[in-house]
């Protein structure tokens, strides 16, 4: 969590940059804001297991970033930490699948499919190559969640404040794409 919230604040300005093309330039700051306040929180008390950890960070995100995003990565934060259940020690298969449960109940929540130009046109390719992996390869999730977010660009967005913008949303990488790449990074690189 806090090396997303490393990679969060060195990409804001990106973040934001995309997000003043399809959006109203504010997904960099809202990502910033949230994972800082995380950061903020980990800093005074770490909880004792990485399902709490994960549920800690959600609830923030939900707290304090304002928009479309906060509900959203709240929700996936909360739901994975939740299905990580109280173990002390997760293992990557259980993380893969965690994150799977996590990943639907975005969906749910956002009503999205795969190819909507969202965060899950990131997330679910990241899913599907940690589980064909058997959870083990964070490295392929990474560079999935990364190709992902780079498809974005042709594709209309139906779903968010970018839909409003029918046609003119073609061309334009997602900005929520974009900051799911850079969680599945941190993930990736978090895995030593
Ligand atoms: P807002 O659009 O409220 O300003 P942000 O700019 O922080 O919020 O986040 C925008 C991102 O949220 C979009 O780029 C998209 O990836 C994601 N998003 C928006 N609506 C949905 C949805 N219904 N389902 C999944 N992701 C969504
Ligand atoms: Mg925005
Ligand atoms: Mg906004």
């Amino acid at each position: 969590m806090t090396a997303t919230a490393d990679a969060v604040a060195r990409e804001a300005d990106r973040l934001t940059e995309l997000d003043s093309a399809i959006g109203d330039a504010d997904h960099g700051e809202n990502m910033r804001r949230g994972f800082e306040a995380a950061r903020a929180e980990l800093g005074e008390e770490i909880p004792a297991t990485p399902g709490a950890v994960l549920m800690t960070v959600g609830r923030k995100l939900v707290s304090t970033v304002g928009g479309a995003s906060g509900p959203l990565y709240g929700t996936l934060l909360r739901r994975t930490g939740k299905a990580l259940g109280s173990g002390e020690r997760v293992s990557r298969e259980e993380l893969a699948g965690a994150l799977s449960a996590g990943v639907e109940a975005v969906a749910q929540l956002g009503g999205a499919a795969a190819g909507d130009k969202t965060m899950l046109d990131a997330l679910f390719p990241a899913v599907e190559a940690m589980t064909d992996s058997g959870g083990k390869d964070f490295e392929a999730a990474r560079a999935a969640a990364e190709r992902g977010a780079e498809e974005t660009v042709p594709l209309q967005a139906r779903k968010g404040r970018a839909s409003y913008l029918g046609e003119r949303s073609v061309g334009h990488q997602d900005p929520g794409a974009t900051s799911a790449a850079l969680l599945m990074a941190a993930l990736a690189a978090a895995d030593t």
